[in-house]
């Protein structure tokens, strides 16, 4: 276990970036978890027109920006994927694949996620279902999993998976080309339920049924209540008050994880407020510390 942060905020995209310059410019001690093109929303827009300052750039050259931006304010995006948050009472746990991250206070902003989980997936989390192949490959050796890749990069966690399991059948969800070690089965096919009762026992596919030990759903972004236990959502997003407090304290939400319009400038405009709470929350905490 490492230092304790002030502030840990997950997500790099506009709410994250803007609550991470904000807690700078107070500054708190901040981990920013993300990704080095920090958000596949941002970079896919062709053309954004409602941003301000921003008239007709692309989502590139406004990535391209807020990349100088943080690199001027010496904020780094660490890139780890947050797999579970704990909290722990008066400070909040962290868990990536390689280890964990304690913070005195958090701010979500990892994106919403939309669609419906699938049939079985809430109720069998932990029996089977996980959404890290390589935190949880150590429980399939002689096994069967099923992974269900969202973008290539999940490629390489159906790799690392085949080296433990038995047998990995391969699900894309996505274009590309699928390059994964020869003895994974790539399989063309939708997922439409998991099935088992105390435990996994097969993935339900349109076109056949795939009897597994393990499902693995690596989604870009997990739901929030999946992610953090005991969070208030409503639905897909995130129940916030007007400071962009949670249900849990020192934790804040910003994004478009706490519902539309989905837009950046809201989502940074947001991100700053979370930010600033956040700060308060910690200051408060502290002078109550102090007596
Ligand atoms: C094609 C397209 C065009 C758009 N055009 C416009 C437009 O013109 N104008 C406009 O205002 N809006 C536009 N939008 C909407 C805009 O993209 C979103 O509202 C905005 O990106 C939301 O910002 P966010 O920071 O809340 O989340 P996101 O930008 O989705 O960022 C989420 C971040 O969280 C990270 N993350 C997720 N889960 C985890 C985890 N477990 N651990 C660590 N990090 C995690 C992701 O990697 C990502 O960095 C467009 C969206 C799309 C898809």
């Amino acid at each position: 276990m490492g230092e304790r942060y002030d502030i840990a905020i997950l997500g790099s995209g506009p709410a994250g970036l803007s609550a991470a310059i904000n807690a700078k410019v107070r500054n708190k001690n901040l981990i920013l978890f993300g990704s080095k093109e920090l958000s596949g929303k941002l970079v896919k827009a062709h053309e954004v027109n409602n941003y301000l300052g921003f008239y007709g750039k692309s989502g590139q050259e406004m990535a391209a920006a807020f990349q100088e931006h943080i690199k001027a304010m010496d904020i780094q995006v660490t890139e780890e994927k947050i797999t579970n948050v704990y909290a722990m009472g008066d400070y909040y746990a962290l868990a990536t694949k390689d280890g964990m991250y304690e913070a005195d206070a958090i701010i979500l902003a990892s994106g919403v996620v939309f669609g419906k989980p699938f049939p079985g997936e809430k109720e069998l989390l932990g029996s089977g279902v996980s959404y890290c192949a390589t935190c949880d490959a150590m429980f399939y050796k002689g096994k069967k999993a099923a992974v269900l890749g969202y973008n290539k990069k999940d490629e390489e966690e159906a790799d690392f998976l085949a080296q433990v399991a038995d047998k990995v059948y391969y699900i894309p969800t996505y274009k590309e080309e699928v390059q994964v070690d020869e003895k994974i089965d790539v399989i063309e096919d939708t997922a439409v339920a998991i099935k088992g009762d105390t435990a996994v026992t097969a993935l339900e596919l349109k076109k056949q049924e795939l009897p597994v030990d393990g499902v693995f759903i690596l989604r870009e972004s997990v739901a929030a209540d999946q992610l953090v236990p005991g969070l208030e959502v409503d639905g897909s997003h995130v129940v916030v008050d007007r400071t962009m407090a949670t249900n849990l304290p020192g934790c804040f939400a910003a994004g478009d994880i706490v519902g539309p319009p989905y837009q950046y400038i809201k989502a940074a405009g947001e991100g700053n407020v979370a930010a600033l709470s956040a700060v308060s929350y910690l200051d408060k905490k502290r002078r109550e510390k102090k007596g």
